[in-house]
Formats: C-alpha cells, structure tokens, sequence
C-alpha cells in the first residue's frame, strides 16, 4: 500500500490517499481536492470510496466536489451523525467557510475490505463520540484523524469530546496495534505505535503515574 498525503483546508488538515495497484481510497478530505484528483489521475488511480475518521468541518471540506468528481461514496461513522445538524460539523463560524452538504453512508465498526485487503474499522472515541480509525494490519498502516499526534492527542473540549473515552481509545485499540503500525493522523506529521507507546506524554506520564 502507498500512501500519499494532502495537507489542505483553512487548518491544513491531512489528506490521505491510500492506493493499492490500481485502486485508492481517501481518507479526510478536508478542502478544495484539486491536489488530490491532479494525483488520482497522474497515477493512474480509480477512487473507490471516501473515508471520513470524523464530522468535524476541517475533515469534510472537500467530501462533495471529491465525490462528485470521482462518483466514489463517502463513508463516515454515524455517531458523529449529529455534527453535521450544527456548526462543528458544518462550518461557518469565526470566519471559517461552510461545508458544502454531501450525501454519505454509515461504515459500522468491524472487519471489512478496502484496496483488496482487510481494514479493521475500529470504533476509538473521544475526540468526538464517533471518531473512527482505519487499520490495514497487511500494510500496518493506520489513520487514526484527531485521535492522537505525534506526541500529542486531540483536543476533548468540543461538545461529545471526552478525555477519559479518548485515553481509553488510545490504550486499548491503537496501543494494542503491533509497534511497527504507522499512524497516520489528521494533522503533522506521521509516527508510529512503538514510538507513542514510549514517548507520547499523555500516557507515559499518566501510565507511570496512575494508570489511568
Ligand atoms: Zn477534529
């Protein structure tokens, strides 16, 4: 699997573009998706589905013009379903731009297939009670959205957001992934289990403290 990524949008949000042969999934397309179509189509690309992590404005920018130019559909998770009724999830506030409304389809949490290969949708919320992440455990490869950085993790203060939930997210369904899994996440850059299990500072210092 190669994965190439787009940081696009008001927040410079990373997009994915996971391809396999002649096949390729997005993952988060959070602005204009001129960049990413001009790669589609420079690598010879069909687009067989839109993955959403989370209903959050910055992660959906680009989810109706990338679907109607590719006729791919947009998976998202539907307990993030009531972002889309407000701002969060819509845009428009504090001088961001609207979300265009796209149509979309709930991707339930479990084994499925994409690229011709198994991908675990695992349900990891927190940052928003729906947050979903990605894993391709034949490529160990993850996206994970706002569920964790490179020695951060996201913010729980949104409505829905929970710390204890995306602490819990993180320890039993990203920390249980083989060391070697690459995170991708939805801002900066990418890291990689083993290296958040040792120096992300919201669970060394948590773990070794309290265990929380
Ligand atoms: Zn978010």
């Amino acid at each position: 699997m190669k994965v190439a990524v787009f940081s696009i949008g008001p927040l410079q949000t990373n997009c994915f573009v996971a391809s396999q042969d002649e096949g390729a999934v997005v993952v988060d397309p959070g602005g204009d998706p001129a960049p990413v179509l001009r790669h589609l189509k420079a690598n010879g690309l069909g687009l067989t589905h839109i993955l959403v992590t989370h209903f959050h404005f910055d992660h959906v920018y680009g989810c109706r013009a990338l679907a109607a130019a590719t006729s791919a559909p947009i998976l998202g998770p539907q307990d993030d379903a009531f972002l889309l009724e407000n701002e969060l999830g819509m845009g428009g506030f504090m001088g961001t731009p609207r979300v265009e409304p796209f149509d979309w389809q709930p991707l339930a949490p479990g084994r499925t297939e994409f690229l011709g290969q198994p991908c675990d949708v695992l349900p990891t919320p927190g940052h928003t009670p729906g947050s979903l992440t990605f894993h391709f455990p034949d490529a160990a490869v993850a996206f994970v959205g706002d569920l964790i950085f490179r020695q951060s993790i996201g913010r729980t203060d949104f409505p829905g957001g929970s710390l204890e939930d995306l602490l819990a997210s993180v320890r039993e369904r990203i920390f249980t992934l083989p060391g070697e899994t690459a995170l991708h996440s939805g801002h900066g850059p990418a890291t990689t289990v083993h290296e958040e299990r040792l120096h992300n500072p919201f669970f060394t210092q948590f773990m070794s403290r309290n265990d929380l």
